[in-house]
This record gives C-alpha cells, sequence and structure tokens, in this order.
C-alpha cells in the first residue's frame, strides 16, 4: 500500500495563480441546455453580448458573431434578454446535439 502524500506534501487547493485562467477551461460540459441562435432574426443589439456572465457571446464590427460554446454554460440569460419582438434565441436540450 502507497504511503499516502502529507499536507506540506499536497498540492495547494482554492488558489488563483494568475488571471483569465477560466478562458484555459473548457465548460461545455457543463450545459444541459444549449442556445441556438438565429442570425436572421437578429437586429445586433447587444443585449445578449453585454448580459452572458460568461462573455461567451462573439462580436465582430460590432455585431452578433457566434457564440463560444467551450465557455457557454447554458444559463440561457442570453435568451432571456434578447428581445421579445425578436426571439433570436431558442434553446435546446444539450442531449439534442451529438459531440464531436
Ligand atoms: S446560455 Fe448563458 S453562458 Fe451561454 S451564451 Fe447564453 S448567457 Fe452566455
Ligand atoms: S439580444 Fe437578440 S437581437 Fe440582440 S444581439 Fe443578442 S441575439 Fe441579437
Amino acid at each position: 500500500m502507497s504511503k499516502l502524500p502529507s499536507w506540506k506534501e499536497m498540492a495547494s487547493g482554492g488558489i488563483i495563480p494568475k488571471g483569465g485562467t477560466s478562458h484555459e477551461k473548457d465548460v461545455s460540459g457543463w450545459r444541459t441546455y444549449r442556445p441556438v441562435h438565429d442570425m436572421q432574426k437578429c437586429i445586433h443589439c447587444l443585449r445578449c453580448w453585454i448580459m452572458c456572465p460568461e462573455s461567451a457571446i462573439l462580436t465582430k464590427d460590432g455585431k452578433h458573431a457566434g457564440i463560444d460554446f467551450a465557455h457557454c454554460k447554458g444559463c440561457g440569460i442570453c435568451a432571456q434578454q434578447c428581445p421579445k419582438k425578436v426571439q433570436a434565441y431558442t434553446m435546446k436540450l444539450e442531449s439534442e446535439f451529438k459531440k464531436g
């Protein structure tokens, strides 16, 4: 039986060694729902970009340019914030999409 490390030998937990580390992690596996964006309906008001807690809405030249699915956690705030007259998002079960 191997000897367990002492507390002095164990790696420290709960420490964020530098900024921006969340961008290095793929959290797509956390999603239950996936926002599906309809570019035809979108009026590029960017309310979803402002309100997304994960900065997962991508923009280009001041317009909606897609979703960073490596960091989207599927909270649905983007869909809630999209103007009711537009409704450019549909939240779909992640299981409807094949991996890879
Ligand atoms: S579902 Fe949540 S995390 Fe994903 S893009 Fe919308 S607001 Fe951002
Ligand atoms: S809130 Fe809706 S209309 Fe506005 S940029 Fe986002 S998807 Fe487009």
